[in-house]
Order: C-alpha cells, then structure tokens, then sequence
C-alpha cells in the first residue's frame, strides 16, 4: 500500500480494507459470537488454523478495526485494545509477569500506574522505582531477574521526560523488554518504537480519542523486542512465528482470561476521535506553549512545567524527539496562594480528572489525584501543595491566555 502521511492514513485505513455498501467508517458490530462457513470453519477458527472472530471479549470486527489504525500511528506489528488504559497496563501484569520476577519502573507516572505497581509488588514482583530522567539509575536498578523497564514519555503531571533513547539502548544490550507509556505524546508526536521500545501503551481515552466520550486502552508490539528472550512465554504459544509471541500470549492471558474487553460502541467513538488526532495535538499544543509561556513571565506564578519551555529540564531531549511539546503542563502559585480560590476564579477551564480532551481541564492534583499516595511520595516525585495540572484543548488561543491571566488577576 502507499505509504501516505498520518491522517491521511487514519482516514482512509476503514475504506480501503473494503466495507459493505461503501460504508465509509467501519460500522459497530454487537455481536458477541460469529458465524462460520461450515462446523470445520468454527472448529479451525478457533484452533487458530483460520483468521475469524471467537467471542466478542477476545475480539470483535469494530475493535479490530481500531486496532488496526492504531498499530499503523505507531508503526507496530499489531494492537490488542482494551476497555481503558488500565485495562492494558494491567495486562502486562497478568499476561507477562511471574511471582520473583522484577520490574524497573519510573517514577515519575501515571497515579494509577503507580498504585497498579504496589498492588503487582504484593503479589510477588519486585518493582523498583527510578528516576527515569536519567539513564544510569535504571542501568543500577537491573537485576537477573528484571523482565521489563517501564516508563512514560512526558510524566503527568510534572512533565518529566525519561532518557527514552538511552533507556531503549539498555534494555536492547541487556534483551529486557522496553515498554513506553505514549499517552502524553501520542503516536503523533513521538513514536517508541524510535527509541527501540518493544510494547507501547497508548490511552486512548485521552489524546486518541480525545473527546472524553468514550474510554479506551491500547498495547501495541512495535516488532523490536525478540521474544525468545523472553522466559514466560508459554509452551503453547510457541508454535506461532515469535514476532507474534507476545500479542498472542497477551491476547490469551490477559484479554481473554481477565476480560477488560474494548466495547465496539466505544471503539467507534474513539476511531472517530482519532481522525482529527494531529489537527487537535498541533491546536493543543500551540495553546500550551502560549499558555505555559504567559505563566512563567507572571510573578505571581512560581513554577511552570512545560517541555517546550527552555528552562524545562529535558527541553533538549523533547525538542530532539518530539514532533512538538504536547498539551500537558503544569505549574504552582506562588507561596500562600490558594490553589482552590484561583481554580474557582477560571471562568472557560473545567476543574475535573482526565486528559486530552478538546476542552482544557484543570485539576489540583496533590488534592485529588495524587491525593491516596500520601506525602512523602508526592514530594520524592516533585508534586507541591499547589501544583495545578493542565490539559489544555483546543479553545482560541486569546480566549484561554485571557481566562488563566484574569484568575490571577
Ligand atoms: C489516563 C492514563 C492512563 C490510564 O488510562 P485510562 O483509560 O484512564 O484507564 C495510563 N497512562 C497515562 C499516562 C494516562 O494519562
């Protein structure tokens, strides 16, 4: 097929796969079973011998079809969706970890990423938390036993950004699986697979589908991880090419036997979504920069985390990787502000959870968020009392500036 640019791609993808009565997006399939040519077909299908659905928890025509164009935003070797991004971070816990195996972590993540991982260390995975920024405390934390790095492009919500290029040459030296949560990114500004990840995670509620409408979670193998080297695969799922022996095992144990299965309502919620990716990322993260920028020349602002930013720690590493900066900042009020009374003050952005939406929301996050993990934990991870995280959308650039710089004044 013609190699055509990112959205031209995600436009067409449905059509060109041919869909009955030239139907152009690819329609919602509720149905839990499918039917089959003959019981020989049935019987082949699910021997694997044969391409057909099973039961709509391990698949389904719709999903499929998102799978599908997400696995070409990030130039993978295959997707498997899941009913949040949750679902799909957890399934590498259920379909590739064992008890005395270890995982080395950033971090600097998500909050339920984060708890997921205390819950994986109760159950007899050893997890090692490091600050990803820089490439040397992960090379101290592997052991023998150490099965995957994990770690996300721009942190949520003090956009620290982890060496992910040294870090996929480790894991490539040491044959450890690279995992790369992209949410913050997205495959269109930033692809892991540049930096040798081997499984991507992508959000898909978030920027993907990116009108909080709808949830939704994606694992994509990039192809770059050999997984002969990796020791958990089963027996049984040996027989497939090993390019495809994680996704089957992951497909197996994790969607099939845990059941966090994509609904096909949603998935067309989020493929729709995904067609005005990179239009929205480039609006957002236009704002962003404006916004980020009129914040740090305030003095009333005392910190403001944003990537694009020149005073940003890993400015360099996101300005060399990135197709641009993303819609995440952050910042803190100077000392004695209250966060709530300037929150209460914003008259267009939404004080509530999520991320990506066309809409810029705003959270105070040690309150809410990060509130569960307690404070000696938000202050190894840099988080302040006041810290306020912005998604920031879509909106005309004047109308957000306008919002932020009349709260504070
Ligand atoms: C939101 C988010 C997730 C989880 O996605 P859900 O769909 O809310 O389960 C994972 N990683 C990152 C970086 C996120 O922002």
């Amino acid at each position: 097929m013609k190699n055509y640019g990112f959205t031209t791609t995600i436009l067409h993808n449905d059509r060109q796969k041919g869909i009955e009565h030239g139907s152009l997006h690819k329609p919602i399939h509720t149905s839990v079973t499918f039917g089959y040519a003959d019981a020989r077909q049935l019987a082949s299908v699910f021997q694997g011998k044969e391409p057909g659905f099973r039961y709509g928890r391990q698949g389904n025509p719709t999903v499929a079809a998102l799978e599908d164009k997400v696995s070409k935003m990030e130039q993978g070797v295959g997707t498997i969706c899941f009913a949040t991004g949750m679902g799909a971070i957890g399934a590498v816990f259920q379909a590739l970890l064992r008890a005395g195996d270890h995982v080395v972590s950033s971090s600097f993540l998500f909050g339920n990423t984060n708890s997921l991982w205390q819950t994986v260390a109760g159950q007899g995975v050893g997890v090692d938390f490091v600050d990803a920024t820089e490439v040397a405390n992960v090379a101290a934390a592997l052991k023998p036993e150490t099965r995957m790095v994990f770690v996300e492009t721009i942190a949520n919500p003090r956009t620290q950004i982890a060496d992910l290029k040294r870090i996929g040459e480790l894991c490539a030296e040491h044959g450890i699986l690279y995992i790369v949560d992209n949410t913050m990114t997205s495959p269109y500004l930033f692809r892991p697979k540049d930096v040798g990840a081997g499984l991507v995670v992508n959000a898909l509620t978030k920027s993907i589908g990116g009108h909080g409408n709808a949830l939704g979670g994606a694992l994509t193998d990039t192809g770059a991880y050999d997984w002969t080297r990796f020791p958990n695969i089963f027996e049984n799922y040996k027989k497939n090419p090993a390019l495809q022996w994680g996704l089957v095992q992951i497909r197996a144990k994790a969607l099939r036997d845990f059941g966090a299965s994509l609904a096909p309502e949603a998935a067309h919620h989020i493929a729709v979504g995904a067609e005005t990716l990179a239009l929205r990322m480039d609006r957002a993260s236009t704002n962003a920069r404006a916004l980020a920028e009129m914040l740090e020349a305030d003095e009333r602002v005392a910190a403001v985390y944003y990537p694009g930013l020149k005073s940003h720690p890993q400015h360099g590493i996101a300005a060399e990787l990135f197709k641009d900066f993303g819609s995440l900042l952050s910042f803190e009020l100077k000392d004695g502000s209250d966060c709530f009374d300037y929150l209460n003050k914003l008259k267009l952005a939404i004080p509530t959870s999520n991320l990506g939406d066309t809409r810029t929301l705003v959270i105070p996050v040690s309150h809410t968020i990060f509130y569960e993990m307690g404070p000696e934990r938000r202050a190894s991870m840099g988080i302040a009392d006041s810290l306020i995280r912005v998604s920031v959308g879509i909106e005309d650039t004047a109308d957000l500036i306008a919002d932020f710089k009349n709260a504070l004044d």
